[in-house]
């Protein structure tokens, strides 16, 4: 058992209401760890610690910072395996993805913002002919509260903070109730790291009438990253109204893969079952309605649910294990009940379609990687998000078609497009309204590019510029010089 506390102006600390409350495991649901339960007294205190440590870390400069940054990235290097470890036993991911992939690319994120902020331009807007220069200065923009979501938890975390902290703001951050822990080593890092008292601070907690709500209406707060469920965004956003803060929102996605009959099969079946199956289908990105060009439809099928009943179900601490418990019984049960819709919807169920209860598996939250087939988009299954691993796969017939199924979704966040036929992926990746288009990839990302989605999946943009613009303010120097 682990004891986490919140970390305000530096410090470890108790609620000062005296609140907590238990993480449990999700493959043998028992505790482990006790927090702090922050209430709004506790958000009024860290919010005040950022607002007092802004000037100093903003005036600071990005050199200095950098060089704090660089220490909390070796920071995380060094403590990998235990933040590895810590990630998998609070929200199931699969240990060997925590550790070469999450991990890893935590501190790759705070590396990027780090170096990223001390290169970063400004814009001119020459006009010599009347004899003016308008150039844009970027100033930090304050205190930001970044709320993260619990499937990938320190990695959408930092992809938050970095730019935050790089680019000069100072940050109260609430990770998810369901997975808070690594949030709490990572502040140690940045204590350990050197970083001022207030920069960072860290509080646990819950979303409505609780930490959450406390955070996004605080009028210390100057802007809200968020990353959660789009009904999460919504309420979060009618909190902030009366305080005009600035927002960026990631949520959630239903995306199309599509696959065309001239792709490479044996790429395209195995990108389709990583968009589905990684992290157990917890994930926003995941292309969990696979669209299949009719004259490939029958094979391809064959070759994913003969693929799919090789992804190994297990104990998500063990390095073999591909595929762990959901996040909670109760998210379990959310992902269960979808599968019976989609049964009573219509679809045909062709893998799984069950919990895992065989041997020490009965003790947590895990379900069968699952294919239906013969879907239809206008299935409820095909319009809600499941989150979990639950492919819902349907026929269509050209290109023309794909993109119009591929759009009717009120999500658009990603989306997958599988062909040898350079004009076709142009034209999808033209049409569909999604945030980021993978051509015969899936999960690739340059940390410049922007990242964000269209309709219910976003607003805003995160990446390189677009964070720069999003954690600064934005001010235009007019010099007039004699004609
Ligand atoms: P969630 O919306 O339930 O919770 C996310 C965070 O918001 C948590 O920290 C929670 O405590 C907080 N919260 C909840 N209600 C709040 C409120 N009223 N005020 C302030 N804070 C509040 O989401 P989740 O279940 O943790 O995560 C899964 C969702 O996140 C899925 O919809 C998924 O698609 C989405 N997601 C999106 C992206 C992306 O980049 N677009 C990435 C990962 C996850």
């Amino acid at each position: 058992m682990r004891d986490v506390k919140l970390f305000i102006g530096g410090e470890f600390v108790d609620a000062t209401g005296g609140g907590s409350f238990t993480a449990v495991s999700t493959y043998a649901i028992r505790p482990v760890a006790t927090l702090a339960e922050a209430g709004a007294g506790d958000i009024d205190l860290a919010v005040t610690a950022a607002r007092d440590a802004f000037d100093g870390w903003a005036g600071m400069g990005p050199v200095a910072r950098r060089r704090i940054l660089m220490r909390v990235a070796d920071g995380i290097e060094t403590r990998l395996d235990e933040l590895a470890e810590w990630e998998t036993r609070d929200m199931g991911k699969p240990i060997s993805e925590a550790r070469k992939k999450d991990m890893p690319r935590c501190a790759a994120n705070v590396r990027f913002f780090a170096e990223y902020a001390e290169h970063a331009s400004t814009r001119t807007f020459d006009r010599p002919w009347e004899g003016v220069l308008t150039y844009e200065l970027r100033e930090p923009l304050g205190v930001v509260a970044a709320i993260s979501p619990w499937n990938f938890p320190l990695m959408l975390l930092t992809w938050k903070v970095a730019p935050a902290l790089a680019f000069g703001c100072t940050v109260v951050a609430k990770p998810a109730e369901q997975s808070p822990i690594t949030a709490s080593i990572l502040a140690e890092i940045c204590a350990d790291a050197g970083m001022p008292p207030g920069v960072f601070n860290v509080v646990q907690g819950f979303g409505p009438g609780a930490a959450g709500e406390a955070m996004t209406s605080h009028p210390g707060v100057d802007a809200i990253t968020f990353t959660g469920e789009s009904n999460t965004g919504r309420a979060i956003m009618a909190n902030a109204a009366s305080g005009l803060k600035r927002l960026s929102f990631e949520m959630g996605g239903k995306s199309a893969n599509i696959v065309m009959a001239d792709c490479d099969m044996d790429v395209a079946v195995t990108g389709a079952l990583q968009g589905i199956f990684t992290n157990q289908g917890e994930v926003c990105l995941a292309g969990s309605r696979l669209l299949v060009e009719r004259p490939i439809y029958e094979e391809f099928v064959a070759r994913l649910v003969d693929g799919a009943a090789k992804w190994r179900v297990g104990n998500p601490l063990d390095p073999a294990t591909q595929i762990g418990p959901m996040v909670s019984p109760e998210h379990m049960d959310k992902v269960l009940s979808y599968i019976e819709l989609a049964q009573d919807e219509g679809a045909k169920l062709l893998l799984g379609g069950h919990r895992v209860t065989e041997g020490d598996l009965a003790a947590g939250n895990y379900v069968a990687p699952t294919i239906f087939v013969d879907a239809d988009n206008s299935m409820q299954a095909c319009q809600d998000e499941i989150f979990g691993p639950v492919e819902m796969v349907m026929p269509f017939d050209d290109v023309d078609d794909a993109i119009a199924i591929a759009n009717q979704s009120r999500y658009g966040l990603a989306g997958m497009v599988w062909t040898t036929n350079l004009a076709t992926a142009n034209k999808v990746a033209h049409q569909v309204k999604t945030g980021t288009m993978w051509v015969n990839c899936f999960f690739v990302r340059d940390l410049r590019a922007p990242f964000g989605g269209y309709k219910d999946s976003g607003i805003g943009r995160e990446g390189g510029d677009y964070s720069h613009d999003f954690f600064t303010e934005s001010k235009a120097v007019v010099m007039k010089f004699p004609t």
